[in-house]
């Protein structure tokens, strides 16, 4: 097998989306996760939107499709559209920000109401470096994860630390659902689709031989 053919074959795609407050550093961990690097503000090129990466995730090869609000959180106005059908999300807020952490119960709604009723969410305090002027405590923000029921980690998307690991958690826990069948795949917008090596596994001979003759359209 080719490496471009190697790299593209997964198990699973899930869609993810990163929200929360602007200038909260979303767009520089999606840059992060993505180009193992830092994107610095002398970059002025348009923030980018999309971004996809396949992870190892306890031996299961994951394409992550990541959905970056580009902007649109500025002016209240993320929309429906952007949160239909995610299986996961990062909802980020700054530690040195009192203000985007007491946003974070509105975020919250929407993500329930508008996205999967299924979706699992990891909370990101971000800005871990900037200890020095930390707003808000790990604790706090953990006992709120914890009521909330949201995994949580404090990144930052300047060192890099912890910021694979937030993607990564999350990964981890949809495919323990869908292991565990709390979570059903197959559900119109549950936001994951199986990639070409997990339908080779999982489908039998019959419902793929049925697959393929819907798709010729013969
Ligand atoms: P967004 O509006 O949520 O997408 O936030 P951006 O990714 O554009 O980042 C907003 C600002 O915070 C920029 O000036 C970044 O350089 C800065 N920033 C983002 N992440 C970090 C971080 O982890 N540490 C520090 N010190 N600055 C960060
Ligand atoms: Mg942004």
């Amino acid at each position: 097998m080719s490496q471009t053919a190697m790299s593209e074959t997964y198990d699973f795609l899930f869609k993810f989306l990163v929200i929360g407050n602007a200038g909260t550093g979303k767009s520089c961990l999606l840059h992060q996760f993505i180009e193992k690097k830092f994107k610095d503000d002398s970059n002025h090129t348009i923030g980018v939107e999309f971004g996809s990466k396949i992870i190892n995730v306890g031996g299961k090869y994951v394409k992550l499709q990541i959905w970056d609000t580009a902007g649109q959180e500025r002016f209240r106005s993320v929309t429906r559209s952007y949160y239909r059908g995610a299986a996961g999300a990062l909802l980020v807020y700054d530690i040195t920000s009192r203000e985007t952490y007491n946003s974070l119960t509105n975020w919250l709604t929407d993500a329930r109401m508008l996205a999967s009723q299924n979706i699992v969410i990891i909370l990101c305090g971000n800005k871990k470096d900037l200890d020095a002027d930390r707003e808000v405590t790990f604790l706090e923000a953990s006992r709120f994860a914890q009521e909330n029921e949201l995994m949580f980690l404090e990144t930052s998307a300047l060192t890099g630390e912890n910021v694979e690991e937030a993607f990564v958690q999350c990964a981890r826990k949809i495919l323990n659902k869908i292991e565990s069948g709390e979570l059903d795949p197959e559900r119109m917008g549950s936001g994951i689709q199986y990639g070409d090596a997990a339908l080779r596994q999982l489908r039998s001979p019959r419902r793929a031989q049925a697959q393929s003759a819907q798709e010729c359209g013969c």
